[in-house]
């Protein structure tokens, strides 16, 4: 019996991950990883600093002296840049219209995954993301591919954004998760695509709940 497993979630903006994810981390008391928060945070920070974020040199050397930790909390994940609790701060607009361009970055990408590498390696983790199942826990005992149309990802957003008081437009957000979808995918360091030995979850018409239960199945086979 395998207790401490690895299981990578990875799929596009808003296919319900996080949500999903620490569902699943919960009921098997399982460390929950958002890798997604982590470039958000450099993103965020080189927003603040007025780093250029094409400049893949500077954006590195940012990275390399600052420290993102992830703490769980009753209210979720908590995210601290150097110190400061910035898990609003990381969910803006600005830093979501941004943030694809960071992560685009092969350095940038090189610093994150070896602490997200880290922080799995003692398993007992669920952590979601884009190249997880591909790159960072390729040997995770059990991968998914999460996926959703992109309509009702852009109605989950709005749903989740009013509950945050972010303002959006559906229409608005569908395009900007379209958009951060192609430039997920077709970047040349780690894109976004399914790895072959992950299974495919369409959440279109699936609950949270179902979609939980459905890995929480998957986990319990592996771990058996
Ligand atoms: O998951 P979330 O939507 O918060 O991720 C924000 C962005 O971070 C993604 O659109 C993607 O550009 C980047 N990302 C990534 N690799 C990961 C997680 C997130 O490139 N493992």
């Amino acid at each position: 019996m395998k207790k401490n497993i690895q299981i990578a979630i990875d799929g596009p903006a808003g296919a319900g991950k996080s949500t999903i994810a620490k569902i699943v981390a919960e009921s098997l008391g399982f460390t929950y990883i958002d890798t997604g928060a982590m470039y958000r945070a450099v993103t965020y920070k080189a927003m603040q600093q007025n780093i250029h974020l094409d400049d893949e040199a500077k954006l590195a050397e940012m990275l390399a002296v600052s420290t993102i930790d992830l703490k769980p909390s009753p209210q979720g994940q908590l995210v601290y840049l150097d110190g400061e609790n910035v898990s609003a701060e990381i969910r803006s607009n600005e830093v979501t219209s941004s943030v694809s361009q960071v992560a685009a970055h092969a350095k940038v990408r090189e610093l994150l995954v070896a602490q997200q590498q880290k922080l799995a390696a003692n398993g007992g983790v669920v952590m979601d993301g884009r190249d997880i199942a591909t790159h960072v826990l390729k040997t995770a005992e059990l991968k998914i591919f999460m996926s959703a149309t992109v309509e009702e990802r852009a109605r989950r957003r709005f749903i989740d954004n009013e509950k945050r008081g972010i303002e959006s437009s559906i229409d608005k957000l569908q395009e900007e998760i379209a958009l951060r979808d192609k430039m997920d995918s077709e970047r040349e360091a780690s894109p976004l695509i399914q790895a072959e030995d992950a299974i495919f979850l369409d959440t279109t018409e699936l609950s949270i709940d179902a979609a939980a239960q459905a890995i929480l199945k998957l986990a319990q086979e592996k771990m058996a």
